[in-house]
């Protein structure tokens, strides 16, 4: 298995095919369910196969998906995703994150006609030559004309700004930082800031990729949180509730640039995610998910801290509420952490160990309580093991990204 879907890096018993989902559920295909907190890694966002919006994309999918060309729904889509999103003008519809990263990048590149981004160091753009995170099967052109950045440190965005010089075409940011194996951070509004002034200055195009994050933390670009609009935005995952469309959003300056690439996909056009995103949209604005979540998420993140200290353990929960990121203190092998996702895996709580999670709107107070139930019994494991080595299987990862 490839890809982060791949549970080769998760603990032994980590199932690898499912059967079924439902709502906040998941079945592995041996049958056993899970309260499912990785949510598809991100797009499940209102519940597995949710009714209304399974309903959009079934009746568009009888009257025609990929056909000759797009429906007209997707001028109403675009209406619709320009009209939640502040900064957006236009968009662009195409499948995967990767595509609108990709396409951001040739925009911006395409607009200021320079070479140069500076990208922060770590984080999560998509798995084409230029951003997978890993070097195999890539040459250093595929990388060249990156300059890396520290996520929220002000004096690191400068001085790779600087180092690009007159060849700056576009600054990369995550809505938050969201990286893997490490503490989450909320975004820092100077850091945001200065990284909207330094576009202006020198004329580069700034970029959220709100792919992972988007709809959870805000109904608009997750940087509006602090007020700071991007000149283009990368989206997928959760826009259509795990149905296959992701979109570039862009602002007025940029629509030249974005109308003069050639990009295109067999399936960019097919209506019937495009009617799922529409219904998404819908419940985005009618609904109360985003309190509902982050009530959840507080409540998972309080139950949590409250069971860890009664067992004599101290976690490091960091990330909103509503995408959490649970690793144990004084635990760098990570061993204590496998053995406590382990455990509340064989009890029905599908946890990662080292990646942000995600809480939907298909949860329930009581799907806490059982977790939080769940892992009661998984602490007094960990207790019980005693002094845990490191996690073996994590030496390979970091032999891969040696060959960086
Ligand atoms: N950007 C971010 C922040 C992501 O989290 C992801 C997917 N995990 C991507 C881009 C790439 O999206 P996709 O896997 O759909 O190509």
């Amino acid at each position: 298995m490839y890809g982060h879907q791949s549970v080769r890096l998760l603990p032994d018993d980590y199932p690898q095919f499912f059967d079924r989902a439902s709502g906040a559920y998941l079945w592995d295909v041996d049958g056993n369910r899970y309260i499912d907190y990785m949510c598809g890694y991100g797009p499940n966002l209102f519940g597995y196969g949710q009714l209304d919006i399974d309903a959009a994309y079934i009746d568009r999918m009888k009257q025609g998906d990929t056909m000759t060309g797009p429906a007209g729904l997707m001028v109403e889509l675009a209406e619709q995703i320009t009209a939640l999103v502040t900064h957006a003008d236009w968009a662009m519809f195409c499948k995967n994150g990767t595509d609108a990263t990709t396409m951001a990048m040739m925009i911006a590149r395409n607009h200021t006609r320079r070479k140069t981004i500076v990208l922060a160091k770590g984080a999560y753009h998509g798995a084409a030559p230029w951003c997978t995170p890993l070097r195999n099967g890539v040459v250093p052109s595929d990388r060249a004309h990156q300059i890396f950045y520290d996520y929220n440190d002000v004096e690191s965005l400068e001085a790779a700004v600087r180092e690009a010089g007159d060849d700056l075409a576009a600054v990369f940011a995550s809505p938050i930082k969201h990286d893997t194996f490490v503490d989450q951070q909320d975004l820092d509004p100077a850091y945001a800031g200065r990284a909207r002034e330094l576009c202006d200055e020198t004329g580069a195009l700034l970029i959220v990729d709100d792919v992972r994050a988007g709809l959870r933390l805000a109904r608009d670009c997750s940087w509006s949180r602090v007020g700071v609009q991007p000149d283009l935005s990368s989206w997928g995952k959760s826009i259509a509730n795990g149905h296959p469309i992701s979109a570039l959003l862009g602002a007025e300056k940029a629509r030249a640039a974005a109308a003069t690439i050639y990009v295109t996909g067999s399936y960019w056009f097919s209506a019937a995610p495009m009617a799922a995103s529409l219904a998404t949209l819908k419940m985005v604005r009618e609904t109360d998910y985003l309190e509902r979540t982050q009530i959840l998420g507080e409540r998972l993140r309080s139950g949590l801290d409250e069971a860890a200290i009664r067992h004599g353990f101290s976690l490091r929960q960091t990330g909103p509420a509503v995408m959490p990121l649970i690793m144990f203190d004084d635990d760098p092998g990570l061993g204590k952490g496998y053995l406590w996702n382990d455990a509340l895996m064989k009890r029905g709580v599908y946890f990662h160990p080292w990646h942000n999670m995600f809480i939907c709107a298909a949860m329930t107070e009581k799907d806490i309580d059982d977790t939080l139930q769940a892992s009661d019994e998984a602490f007094k494991i960990v207790r019980d093991a005693g002094a845990i080595p490191p996690v073996e299987k994590l030496a390979v990862l970091s032999k891969l990204t040696n060959a960086d």
